[in-house]
């Protein structure tokens, strides 16, 4: 038995990296003040061939779609966003005393694709959605939100690709004139059918795209406030110090955003994030409008990112302390003391395995222990342990009465 194509067994070192991340990515997201939000693993299919679009790629070739028993049709979520917003009608959370709704969530999606480098069957979203405000401030909080998540793992290399979408009449008009344009260029056979069902999408097909530089730009088919809107969402970001290319052909791969929309790639042009505004997805999915925008990271790309930099999130995951007790009675000490120090609010571990002191060392090492507490008979009949300080590569001696305090010393630096 093997796993499925395009998924990932996560285990040791990968597993220890995914939950750092996590933790990082929870920190910045709750100093930003979002709420966490779960929605279910699988959604009625409609739900998402009324979103994202049913001539999207997502929609119409990549959702797994299953029947129940009932012969109901439902979907594995191939994206966070429209789940998101079904639950904030289905919960009646837009009231108007909870506007805005700031809300992030952390789990897998599906899609059948095909399996390669940052590409899989299931990958991991970490997103968030800014539900109410139809604002500059709140498009610049985003993109500052996802920029700082970058920044707080040490990615900085990373640029961020800007644009902002046609819609509506205006859209079908330039829809219209991109056509003609494009029927005199010879494309590739996926753009050949996406003319008819989902002309924009071409706009971002790697293998054409190198064709379209002399295209007619979208955005001149905006209203002037429109214009303005995005000028000064320019400046906004600017003032932030938030630099941004504009990119003409950026287009996203969903059919719900209605505006400003984002992407930023890392150093080696492999998309980390994409987002932007949907200002009628929840007036389409039964509720009344409400404005609203978003972003969704892919978390893999995240680690691989890292990875790349040689940037150990693992090292962020460390014990406050690892006990090892050298004799019987200071074995039944332990309890206690991993007792006190675990209620003292430090991660602390113990020699469950009995493993000599030389390995025992060592395994410490792999857990990243900044403090190892050895315990034997004649530490016991002082009333004191040894700590060995793994940063400082320091041995002193502690009494017990003082472990939690100088424990909780050593966190600081
Ligand atoms: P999207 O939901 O298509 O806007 O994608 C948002 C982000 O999710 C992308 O920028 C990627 O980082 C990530 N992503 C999308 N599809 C995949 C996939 N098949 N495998 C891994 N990551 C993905």
């Amino acid at each position: 038995m093997q796993k499925p194509r395009g998924t990932e067994d996560l285990f040791e070192l990968k597993a220890r990296d995914f939950f750092a991340l996590e933790m990082i990515i929870r920190h910045v997201v709750d100093l930003y003040n979002y709420k966490e939000i779960r929605t279910p693993i699988f959604e009625m299919a409609e739900l998402f061939k009324k979103s994202a679009g049913v001539n999207t790629d997502v929609v119409a070739k990549e959702m797994y779609i299953f029947n129940d028993k009932k012969n109901r049709e439902f979907a594995l979520r191939p994206e966070g966003t429209a789940p998101v917003v079904r639950a904030v009608l289905e919960n009646k959370l837009y009231i108007e005393e909870k506007l805005p709704l700031k809300l992030f969530y952390f789990g897998q999606m599906f899609r059948y694709e095909r399996p390669q480098n940052g590409r899989k069957r299931q990958f991991y979203q970490f997103g968030v959605e800014l539900i109410g405000p139809d604002s500059i401030e709140a498009d610049t909080e985003i993109l500052c939100l996802a920029v700082n998540v970058l920044n707080s793992l040490g990615l900085q290399n990373y640029k961020v690709y800007i644009n902002y979408l046609v819609i509506k009449e205006a859209r079908e008009k330039y829809i219209l004139d991109l056509k003609k344009q494009l029927s005199n260029l010879k494309l590739c056979d996926d753009c050949n059918l996406r003319i008819i069902s989902n002309p924009l999408r071409i706009l971002d097909c790697k293998i054409d795209q190198h064709k379209f530089n002399d295209l007619i730009n979208m955005k001149e088919y905006l209203t002037n406030e429109q214009k303005q809107y995005y000028l000064n969402l320019i400046k906004s970001l600017n003032n932030l110090e938030i630099k941004v290319i504009e990119d003409n052909l950026l287009v996203r791969g969903l059919d719900y955003y209605t505006g400003f929309v984002f992407e930023i790639k890392d150093e080696n042009g492999i998309t980390l994030v994409g987002g932007g505004r949907y200002n009628n997805l929840v007036g389409e999915l039964g509720g009344n409008n409400l404005p609203a925008c978003g972003f969704a990271f892919g978390v893999e790309r995240l680690i691989t990112a890292l990875e790349n930099k040689k940037i150990s999130i693992s090292q962020l995951a460390y014990l406050d302390a690892y006990i090892l007790a050298i004799s019987e009675r200071a074995k039944t000490f332990s309890s206690i003391l991993l007792l006190m120090l675990r209620s003292a609010g430090f991660r602390t571990d113990y020699n469950f395995m009995n493993k000599n002191i030389k390995s025992a060392f060592k395994y410490s090492e792999k857990l990243n222990a900044k403090n190892i507490i050895i315990i034997g008979d004649k530490e016991l009949n002082e009333g004191i342990v040894i700590i060995k300080e793994q940063d400082k590569k320091n041995e002193i001696k502690v009494k017990f009465e003082e472990i939690v305090t100088h424990i909780s010393r050593s966190g600081e630096k």
